[in-house]
């Protein structure tokens, strides 16, 4: 590949090699920088909505994921006390998406499908172990820094795409905000071989209490029967060692599902949750894709999602305007669309969706459901739930944004 391409791509996570694939596919040379040596491992993401399955089936992404995920037509609220509030069908979306259900993939296992694709494209490349430390830009061009172990790189490129995840080297040279909070407590996730279905969970599960909340996720694992992810509060003052115990996670378990015998617990992790969005997405050639952009909490599964409709809606402009549109406005407008929508409902639901698992009054906890069952209660209620929880209503949203 040639030593400038039209565009860099900061960050091999989802996102990024999304973009990437996007671009290439669109006949723009693009080149991956990842600072890790490889792709990510960790546990992360895994819930999909029906629009980022449309958006990467061109690509061949979301058959190849159907080979191993699990489908969830059907996910509750429930109450730690009550049991289920509310379970919502998701066939009831048919008629305006082709696949009326989450799918459960772990990303790790989304991220070697997507790179898979990106390597049969000739005029697309992913360099490992190159870090982007800084960037620079000039009205045609932006060079970019990156090290590597042989040292210090610079590499030029027409535009950059930050898509280097929440703590973002890119966003950071851009010089935008990075307005929110954070959340005091952290979240615990442990998962296991043990089996919630004949307790009459669904496959995707939140339970609401003032302190021992829950949401749960089967993943496909190793291959049937699968894992359960099973998500905890940990307070502010807790100390994450401890918390990450062996004990101390049998004890959750327990306190969740009492059962017999010890939890098998295959993985266990911890990590802090972020509401914030970029100020801007844009600034001058490079752009903001991803956790990079925006960061929200996993109750409703919309971060990963939303940085996976950001990297088509990019991908689609970027490309029109590298074959000569000219940038009349083309980049901005994927800054509206996707800043609005990401605050409107990705940043708005996923609040509301966390409050109402945390809620700590009675009284508040007594409205929360009976509002839930008010929407539950007839078709049109149902129907615009899942528009919005399946994240088709931000999609529309956003395309009619001009
Ligand atoms: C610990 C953790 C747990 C999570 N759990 C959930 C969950 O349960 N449910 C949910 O919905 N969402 C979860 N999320 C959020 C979800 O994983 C993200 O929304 C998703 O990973 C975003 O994808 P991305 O490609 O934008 O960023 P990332 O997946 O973070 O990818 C960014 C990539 O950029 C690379 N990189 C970073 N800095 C540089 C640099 N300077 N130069 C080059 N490369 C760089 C990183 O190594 C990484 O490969 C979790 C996130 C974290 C961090």
């Amino acid at each position: 590949m040639a030593k400038t391409s039209k565009v860099i791509v900061a960050g091999a996570g989802p996102v990024g090699l999304l973009t990437a694939l996007a671009l290439a596919k669109r006949d723009v040379s693009v080149l991956v920088l990842e600072s890790e040596p490889g792709l990510t491992l960790d546990l992360r993401a895994g819930t999909y909505h029906p629009p980022s399955l449309e958006m990467m089936a061109p690509y061949g992404i979301t058959d190849e994921m159907h080979k191993t995920a699990i489908k969830v037509p059907r996910w509750q609220i429930r109450d730690k006390r009550e049991g289920v509030i509310v379970e919502w069908d998701l066939s009831v979306l048919k008629d305006v998406t082709a696949y009326p259900y989450r799918l459960h993939l772990e990303q790790h296992r989304l991220t070697p499908i997507i790179r898979a694709k990106l390597a049969q494209f000739p005029n697309a490349e992913v360099r490992f172990s190159h870090e982007v430390t800084d960037f620079s830009q000039s009205a045609d061009s932006v060079k970019v820094t990156a090290r590597t172990a042989d040292g210090l790189e610079r590499l030029e490129a027409q535009w950059l795409v930050g898509a280097d995840g929440g703590r973002s080297t890119v966003r950071k040279s851009m010089a935008v905000g990075f307005e929110g909070y954070t959340w005091p407590e952290r979240f615990l996730v442990a998962s296991t071989g043990y089996d919630y279905e004949p307790h009459g969970y669904t496959l995707n599960a939140y339970v609401a209490d003032p302190e021992h909340w829950n949401a749960m996720f089967k993943m496909p694992g190793d291959g049937p029967p699968g894992l359960w992810r099973v998500l905890f509060p940990v307070k502010p003052e807790e100390d994450e060692e401890a918390a990450l115990s062996d004990e101390n996670v049998e004890r959750l378990m327990q306190s969740f599902q009492p059962k017999a015998g010890t939890y098998p617990i295959r993985y266990k992790s911890m990590y802090r949750v972020h509401q914030r969005v970029a100020s801007n997405f844009r600034a001058g050639r490079a752009l903001l894709v991803g956790d990079a952009a925006h960061l929200n909490n996993p109750i409703g599964a919309f971060g990963l999602n939303g940085g996976l409709h950001d990297a088509v809606n990019l991908a689609d402009k970027l490309a029109r305007v590298c074959h000569g549109e000219g940038d009349t406005g083309l980049l901005d407008l994927y800054v509206r669309q996707r800043r609005t929508v990401n605050l409107e409902y990705v940043q708005e639901y996923s609040v509301r969706n966390l409050k109402r698992l945390i809620a700590k009054t009675d009284a508040e906890r007594r409205q929360n459901f009976d509002e839930l069952r008010e929407v539950a209660s007839t078709p049109e209620g149902r129907r615009s739930f899942l528009m919005v929880s399946s994240m088709i209503a931000s999609v529309q949203r956003a395309n009619a944004i001009t």
